[in-house]
């Protein structure tokens, strides 16, 4: 018999706001322990919430960039909750009216072409204080109390591992856009629950599904999937049972392992927050906010081919990461010449990304830099092996390319006496290959013209070089 797969996915996302939830304590990363912290996000008695505005617009940016009707009233619950990283012994979240609902979703590209993964809502809520784990004790960082997140909930339409990680690579990079969140996994900043099951074929209710909570990375997400996929169609097909529960995958072992039965809603004893009043959004204020949505990275690639006249392969590639097609388009926008922009990027600029395993925010070059050298390549003030050389200096240290040039004497040589008489030089010492030339072999040009390129110490002008070098040899 033939199983088909079904998941869905909670994805926890940090809301990039420079306080948390209900304080004002900061949210920056990497603090020492417990350095960001207050009375109120320690949970201590008698400290009231108020709720951070930043916090509920970048909910509801998140909600509008995926299409997901926003609720003009929305309201926090408690969550019953006994666990050392929240000392409320609840947890401040929306069950009953989240900000944003239905509607909406998330776009992929599937092997059978595009696939629409339906949000069943968004919810906020705060994070939980992170738990380390120490030989002989343990420790609660409380900086990330409290911290804001947004939970995503998808309808159960996600039937592959591949399938869902086009989901989660398109969420990321759509939510990095519109700038409601770094999602940066390695500190836990895009964390999500898989839920998974499997059903046979031709049947129609889902199966049994499993849970497996917390997972930060990609590639865990994918292994724990297809482990979970196998263990499940093994179980149905030795006559196993499935039960609903919650796993936890673990990556040394590379398998799940049963944590608890899986609760169901009215174990949290949800209900509503007295300390917090409902959210009311006018008319006029998600107007506002939707005024300021930014582009799609879908509309942004067509926008970049059209406007810069770059290749649909190009705007691709550049508009992948936002920062890029930001600097791309700077540049591109500087000189006016979007494909040159693209040309140097795509290839260098590019290798010095990857080999240095900086971002393009992280190098020094700015996009004026770059702009300033493709109009200096146009204007035939240098040429292209010297504006080659200058740009791992530029990325690495800064500076504009018209300074150095200046500096170093690296303008492009184009006098034609000057070039003549490199050429004459050239000649008279390679008699060989004036020879070969003559006897046919046309790549000895070629050669001659390497020879007076290098006399110049790579300054001279390609394109005259080469007419003279023609010139003298017929
Ligand atoms: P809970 O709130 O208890 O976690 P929900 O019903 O809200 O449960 O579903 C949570 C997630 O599980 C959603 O993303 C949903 O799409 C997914 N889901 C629900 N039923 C199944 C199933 N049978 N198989 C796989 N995923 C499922
Ligand atoms: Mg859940
Ligand atoms: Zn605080």
């Amino acid at each position: 018999m033939k199983y088909l797969t079904t998941i869905g996915l909670e994805t926890h996302v940090h809301l990039k706001t420079a306080s948390k939830l209900w304080c004002g304590c900061s949210t920056a990363f990497g603090a020492e322990p417990n350095l960001n912290t207050c009375p109120g996000c320690l949970g201590y008695p008698g400290t009231l919430p108020v709720v951070n505005r930043e916090a509920v617009k970048l909910a509801v940016t998140a909600g509008m960039m995926l299409g997901c009707e926003i609720s003009r009233r929305s309201t926090f619950d408690r969550k019953s909750y006994f666990y050392p990283d929240i000392p409320k012994n609840y947890q401040i979240t929306q069950n009953q009216n989240p900000i944003c609902l239905g509607g909406g979703g998330v776009t992929i590209q599937t092997p059978g072409g595009s696939k629409f993964i339906r949000i069943h809502h968004i919810h906020m809520e705060e994070d939980a204080a992170k738990i380390n784990h120490y030989a002989r004790f343990s420790g609660v960082d409380f900086n990330r109390g409290c911290m804001p997140l947004i939970e995503i909930v998808t309808e159960p339409d996600i039937s592959s591992p591949d399938e869902a990680m086009a989901y989660l690579q398109t969420l990321r990079q759509i939510l990095v856009y519109a700038n409601v969140s770094d999602c940066n996994l390695e500190e836990g900043k895009m964390r999500s629950d898989i839920n998974v099951s499997i059903r046979p074929e031709g049947q129609e209710k889902l199966g049994t599904r499993v849970e497996i909570k917390n997972m930060n990375t990609f590639k865990g997400i994918y292994a724990a999937l297809e482990y979970e996929i196998a263990r499940q169609t093994h179980a149905a097909t030795h006559g196993g049972t499935l039960v609903q529960e919650t796993r936890r995958w673990e990556p040394d072992l590379g398998e799940t392992q049963s944590m608890r039965a899986k609760e169901n809603a009215h174990d949290y004893r949800y209900f509503p927050d007295p300390d917090l009043t409902p959210i009311v959004l006018s008319e006029e204020q998600i107007k506002a906010w939707r005024d300021a949505l930014p582009e799609l990275p879908a509309a942004r690639r067509a926008r970049m081919v059209a406007e810069y006249g770059i290749p649909e392969y190009d705007a691709g590639v550049l508009a992948d990461e936002k920062a890029n097609a930001d600097f791309f388009e700077a540049a591109a926008r500087a000189c006016g010449q979007g494909k040159a922009v693209s040309n140097w990027f795509m290839t260098e600029i590019m290798r010095l990304l990857s080999e240095t395993g900086k971002t393009i925010t992280e190098c020094a070059m700015t996009p004026e830099a770059l702009a300033e050298l493709v109009t200096l390549v146009s204007k035939r003030v240098i040429n292209g092996t010297i504006a080659k050389e200058l740009v791992p200096e530029l990325f690495e240290n800064g500076g504009m390319p018209a300074a150095l040039v200046e500096a170093r004497g690296l303008g492009q040589v184009s006098d034609t006496a000057t070039l003549e008489a490199f050429v004459d030089q050239v000649i008279a010492a390679n008699p060989k290959s004036v020879e070969s030339y003559k006897a046919g072999k046309t790549a000895a040009a070629g050669f001659i013209v390497g020879q007076v390129m290098k006399l110049s110490q790579g300054k001279a002008d390609p394109q005259i070089v080469g007419r003279l070098v023609a010139e003298r040899l017929t």
